[in-house]
């Protein structure tokens, strides 16, 4: 049963609000002794009965590189999900607030810490569908994590989920995504390169100059993003393999993580 991971309302202390995301808005607050992020899901933006399901799949994904999910608040609407809280909030502000003081090791541990996480994930049959660095995290030890993971197959508003739609992530996905809808760990990967690029250009917007239209008939000529001027050669290496045109050409997550966790022992 979900009664397991059921949170009673009275144990939660909502303190400030932190923003508002793609369900609704997101809390701090306290769980006994425990900083959390609380996530309020507006009524008719999520399909609550299928999430109510997968939830107990989300909360036994347990991993250092994922944001925790701790319990959630089903009894009445709307209902909430808790989550571990994370200080330095989320990944695209982090790298654009200290735009230009991050060294080469911090970018690449940045990489490196997705990497991991979505080893796990890979590991664990788990798409996430949605890597980018604005779901992804940073706590207080500016350790990256990954955040959202299979949350938008719960989203009802089909301008995030058809790929014609205002809201997709067009700039992120794979080609086999925006044509066919079809979702693999390696699309993920695809995801990934473009995470990386975000990493290495702290924080910019990917294809920049162009619209998500542009983007698709740039991509299909075999356009790729340029290289970021931080970027070393091996690392925007990693970020081609992770953008060939058909999944099984590009590296599994293992393998990515390996070559990177490589790359990192250089001196
Ligand atoms: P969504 O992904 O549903 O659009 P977000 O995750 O972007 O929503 O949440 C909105 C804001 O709340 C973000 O700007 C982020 O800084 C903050 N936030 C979300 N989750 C957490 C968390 N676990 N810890 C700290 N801040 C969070």
């Amino acid at each position: 049963s979900s009664d397991k991971w059921e949170i009673h309302p009275d144990e939660l202390i909502l303190s400030e609000e932190l923003g508002s995301g793609q369900f609704g808005l997101v809390w701090k607050g306290s769980w006994h002794d425990r900083q959390v992020a609380v996530k309020t899901v507006r009524e008719g933006f999520m399909s609550e009965e299928e999430f109510k399901e997968e939830a107990q799949v989300m909360m036994k994904l347990s991993h250092d590189k994922l944001v925790q999910l701790y319990g959630v608040v089903t009894q009445r609407s709307p209902i909430y999900l808790v989550f571990e809280f994370m200080e330095n909030g989320c990944l695209t502000d982090y790298l654009r607030a200290k735009k230009g003081s991050h060294s080469q090791k911090a970018l690449l541990e940045m990489c490196l810490d997705v990497s991991e996480g979505m080893a796990y994930l890979e590991n664990s049959n788990f798409i996430h569908r949605d890597l980018a660095a604005r779901n992804c995290l940073v706590s207080i030890d500016d350790v990256v994590k990954i955040a959202d993971f299979g949350m938008t197959r719960f989203v009802l508003d089909d301008q995030y989920t058809s790929s014609f739609g205002s809201k997709f992530p067009v700039r992120w996905s794979s080609p086999e995504v925006i044509k066919f809808g079809k979702y693999s760990s390696k699309s993920d990967v695809w995801s990934f390169g473009v995470l990386m690029w975000e990493v290495y250009s702290e924080g910019r917007v990917p294809y920049d100059n162009r619209s998500n239209a542009e983007v698709v008939e740039a991509l299909n000529a075999g356009l790729r993003l340029l290289k970021p001027r931080l970027c070393p050669k091996s690392v925007y290496e990693l970020m081609q393999w992770s953008w060939k045109e058909k999944p099984d050409d590009r590296p599994a997550f293992a393998l990515l993580l390996h070559e990177l966790a490589c790359l990192d022992q250089e001196p």
